[in-house]
């Protein structure tokens, strides 16, 4: 394929790219975003294979590589659970910040891509080179942290170092140094010292960074790490010299950047604490670990199915609230069954959704659109939060941090500030979970000891299907 063909082809698939991320803004319009994304790739793909510099030999390296990865990829996305599609995600960003790490390695040691850098241009390079496997390896190393946090292997609570800040400021006073010697040196083994300490530092601060960061800042990291993997992909552009990479790993970049504000909106936290680290071991109690079960500080009082069922019936208007516990139980196409009965005897059934609710950015959003419950009822924390006193039921099906008052009315609490939706300001709550666990942020919930809060203990599908059951009846 000739340059001007590969140029025009790349122009095609980067227009195909906006649109797929214009497309995925919206549940409506997401399948066609998607449609978007995978031609926008395929043709990236087939206008990159089929380039100037891919050689005859390296054609059955790549089909190989294609292969190998199809068949992963394939495996993956078949056998994938929907609770683990964030550990999914976050292992992906680490292969790629990996693979632009390993680029930018194989770039600095090719001797016919340094020696067609001369003077300023060489430098250029060379910082590319730097910056490349410093973002790519933070990525990397920063992701499987991440990885290891989301899929419960590694605790949720922060790990804070003395003098943690500190060593970070050493660490990237080292990196500047020894990015200085990189480019000063004249051969590539001279250079390979400086690149392999800064390698070793980068490995570290991805560690450190992400381990500093407690249960519910989490969302933020998940975007932040997407942003670095576009970033990360953005270097390898322009160690390549692909135009393409460069724009797509911009979009990444970009699209992640303000991913991650949103979040830190979402939970009312300023990006830069964030990044500081120790959200989750505020002034107050400590909290217990995620998923453990906190001091009961009061009396609960729980409800049966068929009382539920009851409650339901005689609303006039109903929102759920669902959380990550639906998405484990797997509870969506119940959820959606008896919103359907519901609204067929004249219910007024509404879904609020928390921005941060459940263990992805749009989590709640996938499993309900895949559940096939309407766009229109299924609305935003913002839309509806002050609903709740004209609202009859308010039912919380596994969610627990995003409908946890303490983020009001305790300044000590861990989530202080975070908004929440305030369900208890409905005339009832349910809340459906299957012990009295604390959720991802391990903080208890003073929710469960309010008069009017019911707990229907016991798995969500279970316990949503006997709802149906004695709906129907
Ligand atoms: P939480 O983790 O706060 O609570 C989920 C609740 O679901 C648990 O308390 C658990 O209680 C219950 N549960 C689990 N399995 C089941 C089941 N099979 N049936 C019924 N209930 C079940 O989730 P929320 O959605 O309320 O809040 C999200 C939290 O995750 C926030 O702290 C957020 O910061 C964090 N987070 C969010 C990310 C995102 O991008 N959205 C990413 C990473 C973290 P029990 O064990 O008693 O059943």
């Amino acid at each position: 394929m000739s340059t001007s063909l590969t140029t025009v082809a790349y122009l095609g698939a980067a227009i195909l790219f906006i649109l797929s991320l214009g497309g995925l803004s919206h549940p409506e319009t997401s399948r066609r975003g998607n449609l978007y994304g995978i031609i926008g790739m395929t043709i990236a793909v087939l206008a990159t294979v089929s380039g100037p510099q891919v050689t005859q030999q390296g054609y059955a390296w790549i089909v190989a590589a294609m292969v190998v990865g199809a068949t992963i990829g394939l495996y993956a996305a078949r056998t994938v659970k929907m609770t683990q599609m964030p550990e999914l995600v976050a292992l992906m960003h680490s292969l790629v910040g990996l693979a632009a790490a390993l680029v930018g390695f194989a770039t600095y040691i090719d001797p016919s891509a340094s020696a067609a850098y001369q003077g300023a241009e060489k430098v250029i390079h060379d910082v590319e080179i730097y910056i490349g496997i410093l973002i790519g390896l933070v990525t990397f190393s920063g992701s499987v942290i991440a990885f290891g946090k989301l899929s419960g292997k590694i605790g949720g609570k922060p790990l804070l170092l003395p003098a943690r800040h500190w060593m970070n400021l050493a660490g990237l006073l080292t990196v500047i140094y020894f990015g200085a010697r990189f480019i000063e040196a004249d051969s590539a083994g001279a250079g390979m010292t400086p690149l392999i300490v800064m390698s070793v530092i980068a490995l570290l601060f991805g560690i450190h960074m992400v381990m500093a960061i407690g249960g519910a800042d989490m969302p933020v990291v998940v975007s932040m790490l997407n942003s670095y993997s576009g970033w990360a992909a953005a270097a390898t552009g322009f160690m390549l010299s692909n135009d393409l990479l460069i724009v797509t790993g911009a979009l990444v970049g970009s699209s992640g950047a303000i991913l991650s504000y949103i979040m830190c909106r979402a939970m009312n936290r300023n990006f830069i604490s964030v990044i500081a680290g120790g959200f989750g071991t505020g002034g107050g109690a400590a909290a217990p670990a995620a998923g453990g079960e906190a001091q009961p500080a009061g009396e609960v009082v729980s409800v049966s199915a068929q009382e539920t069922a009851e409650l339901l019936r005689d609303a006039k208007n109903v929102i759920i609230v669902p959380g990550y516990g639906m998405a484990v139980a797997q509870a969506q196409h119940t959820v959606q069954e008896i919103t359907r009965h519901l609204r067929e005897k004249g219910v007024n059934v509404r879904f609020g959704i928390h921005p941060v609710a459940g263990r992805m950015p749009g989590h709640m959003n996938v499993l309900l659109a895949e559940a096939k419950v309407p766009y229109d009822i299924v609305l935003e924390m913002d839309e509806l939060n002050e609903d709740f006193p004209d609202t009859d039921v308010a039912i919380v099906i596994g969610a627990n941090d995003i409908v946890n008052p303490a983020a009001q009315d305790d300044p000590a609490s861990p989530i202080a500030g975070m908004p929440v939706l305030e369900v208890w300001k409905a005339k009832t709550s349910i809340v459906m979970k299957r012990s009295m666990a604390s959720g991802y942020a391990g903080v208890d919930n003073p929710l469960f000891y309010k008069e009017n809060n019911r707990m229907l203990f016991g798995d969500a599908k279970k316990m949503l299907d006997e709802v149906l059951g004695a709906l129907k009846t």
